[in-house]
């Protein structure tokens, strides 16, 4: 038969598959690569886009104390301190978080002094009062910025040194907001105009916020609002009060930021003044700075754009904003309130290879499950296609078999039909003939059917404890009249006290038979076979009973080796020297060793001849006893 993988046809599917393959896989590589790289822009926009919602949440947060505290232009002549007290009542009440604003202080300055007015929240009206001391750089800030406008700086607190002045910040606008984040404390300055003769007044609103607030309630509904996915928080997010990261205001997460090592953000940005997206990196304090503690440390690149505006982003002084709250002071003295944030992959990048490995992962499985299925295909087809063979070469083999015993039948019949057998001797060989003949047929009927119920699992052995010697016995009578007309010497040497098998007689005998036919029909011209039984001890070291049949034929070549236990399967030598046959001989005797706990091996040397060897395991002692005396009472019962 035609080896399929000869088919030079076959060679190119095979190499245009595997190739096909490669570039299918160097493909999904290249896809896979550029979605990750994409991937990856989406999410640092999308992180942009977080920090920049929050940015946004915390000014909607705060914008309704500047409408609620910002007297209207008609107000700004009179007393505005009864408005602000009922602006601050009315924010108080529509508040979500009541209790951020801890003071509002009005400070008036211009004319002969300056008076500073505390809101009595209980009783909803300013009194005078001191300034309370955290609030001394911010008084300074502010005096600064009001000698701007009325020329005439308020003297410093008696016997203190003048306060230095910073100058005014080049973003200031008297109708903006300020922070000052050190406090924090939320500022805004109305001015009413003087006239030829008296100069303007300047007049100052001061929140100061409940930094514990924000830490508590704010940040963490924003954080919630904003940086929330379908398994909980996608980043780890810090406010730090400034940009060396020693301030920490809120974590996301308890030990964050005692843990720096594993805190390296993504990215930052800052919370007050014209926002900028930061790139973060891990580094102590800054040479002379005042902290002891080493932070991620906010390296503001050059101005950065909100990330999901795709448009530049606004400069210093230019404000998009509806509502910006400016920084009060301008330069490297401020501490700028940032927002940071780390994936919690550990890291953006970690994230996005992350998902590079797991698509790469699944686009490879899926190519694997490909390939696998092809050649799945292939070895099926290919199978599938030797077994089409096959099963043509045993129709052709059994029909021959078939045709041979019935054409000498039908000879000898038509010899006595026709007279031409006269004497009683005659007609005894011709009925022996057809005897013979008859039996052959029945015989190769027999080996298919048996051969069919063992392939679907129907056959039934009767196990009875079997003593070897007599199968062997059996199984060459039976083969007696072939041996004897083929004119070989059977060698037997059965040794003696064999122990007993576990094993079904006539199914065991016809194994042997199956193996004593082939050694006569592929025997050669030494015309002798080899019977023998004898005990020894298997690879496992179990006792076992070895049946041996040796001829010294044609051999097998070693291709045709692990072939020929394969139902149908015929080695081409014998089918080109025309030795009838039909495949079913090895399988079925293999199949009958296999079933009795035991197995059929073979060895062979081509033009030397085979030994085929069944091995069968000894009935262990005590259940042969049992089973011999079972049997026994059974028979003197019967
Ligand atoms: P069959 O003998 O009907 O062809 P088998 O299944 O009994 O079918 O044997 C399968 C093949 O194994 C044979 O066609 C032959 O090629 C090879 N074979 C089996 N027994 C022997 C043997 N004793 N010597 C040489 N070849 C053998």
């Amino acid at each position: 038969m035609k080896h399929p993988f000869k088919n030079v046809r076959w060679y190119v599917l095979l190499l245009g598959l595997a190739a096909a393959l490669i570039i299918l896989a160097v493909l999904q590589y290249r896809s896979t690569r550029q979605l990750s790289d994409a991937t990856s822009d989406q999410m640092r926009a999308t992180l942009g886009a977080s920090l920049m919602d929050l940015r946004r949440g915390l000014e909607n947060e705060l914008a309704p104390i500047s409408r609620d505290l910002q007297p209207s232009r008609e107000d700004r002549r009179q007393d505005d301190s009864q408005q602000l007290a009922r602006g601050f009542a009315e924010w108080q009440r529509t508040s979500a978080h009541p209790a951020l604003v801890t003071n509002v202080l009005l400070w008036r300055l211009g004319g002969e002094g300056s008076e500073l007015l505390r809101l009595d929240m209980a009783r909803d009206e300013f009194v005078p009062g001191p300034w309370p001391s955290p609030l001394a750089g911010l008084r300074a800030e502010l005096e600064s910025i009001s000698a701007n406008f009325t020329g005439n700086p308020t003297p410093p607190p008696s016997g203190g040194e003048p306060f230095p002045r910073p100058p005014r910040p080049a973003h200031f606008r008297p109708s903006s907001w300020l922070i000052d984040q050190q406090v924090p404390a939320l500022v805004h300055m109305n001015v009413e105009a003087g006239s030829t003769s008296t100069p303007p007044k300047p007049s100052w609103v001061i929140v100061t916020l409940s930094q514990d607030v924000l830490a508590k309630q704010v940040f963490p509904e924003l954080v919630q609002r904003y940086f929330s996915g379908s398994n909980g928080l996608d980043y780890r997010v810090a406010v730090l009060g400034d940009t060396e990261g020693q301030l920490p205001i809120y974590s996301s997460e308890a030990g964050l930021l005692g843990n720096e090592a594993s805190f390296v953000p993504d990215a930052g940005l800052n919370l007050f003044g014209p926002p900028s997206i930061a790139v973060m990196q891990l580094a102590g304090p800054k040479p002379g700075g005042s902290g002891a503690r080493p932070g991620p440390v906010v390296e503001f690149g050059p101005l950065g754009q909100p990330p999901h505006s795709g448009s530049p982003g606004p400069s210093p002084g230019e404000h998009r904003d509806p509502f910006m709250i400016e920084t009060i002071r301008d330069g490297p003295d401020e501490r700028d309130w940032v927002v940071v944030a780390q994936h919690r992959k550990g890291s953006l990048e970690a994230a996005v290879s992350a998902i590079f490995h797991r698509n790469l992962a699944i686009n490879f499985g899926v190519l694997l499950v490909l390939s696998l299925t092809t050649l799945l295909i292939i070895v099926t087809s290919a199978r599938a296609r030797r077994l089409g063979q096959l099963q043509v070469d045993f129709v052709a083999g059994v029909s021959h078999e078939l045709r041979t015993p019935l054409t000498g039948i039908v000879a000898a019949a038509q010899n006595i039909h026709d007279g031409l057998v006269e004497s009683k001797d005659q007609l005894m060989r011709y009925g022996g003939a057809i005897l013979n003949q008859a039996h052959q047929l029945s015989d190769l009927i027999e080996q298919i059917l048996m051969f069919s119920a063992v392939e679907k699992g129907r056959q039934r052995y009767h196990l009875q404890p079997t003593d070897v010697a007599q199968v062997v016995d059996a199984s060459l009578k039976n083969t007696e009249s072939m041996i004897r007309s083929a004119g070989i010497t059977v060698e037997r040497a059965v040794a003696p006290d064999l122990p007993l098998v576990n094993a079904d007689f006539q199914a065991l005998s016809r194994c042997l038979e199956n193996l004593i036919t082939n050694a006569v029909k592929y025997g050669g011209d030494e015309r002798w076979i080899g019977v023998r039984a004898f005990a020894a001890s298997s690879i496992q070291q179990e006792k076992e009973v070895r049946i041996t049949v040796e001829d010294r034929g044609i051999g097998i070549d070693s291709r045709d080796l692990k072939e020929i236990f394969e139902p149908f399967y015929r080695s081409p030598a014998v089918t080109a020297a025309q030795i009838h046959g039909n495949g079913l001989g090895l399988p079925l005797a293999a199949r009958i060793a296999e079933a009795m706990g035991g197995r059929l091996r073979v060895q062979s040397v081509p033009g030397k001849g085979s030994s085929f060897t069944v091995h069968l395991p000894v009935l262990d002692a005590p259940a042969a006893g049992q089973r011999v005396e079972a049997a026994s009472s059974v028979n003197s019962g019967s």
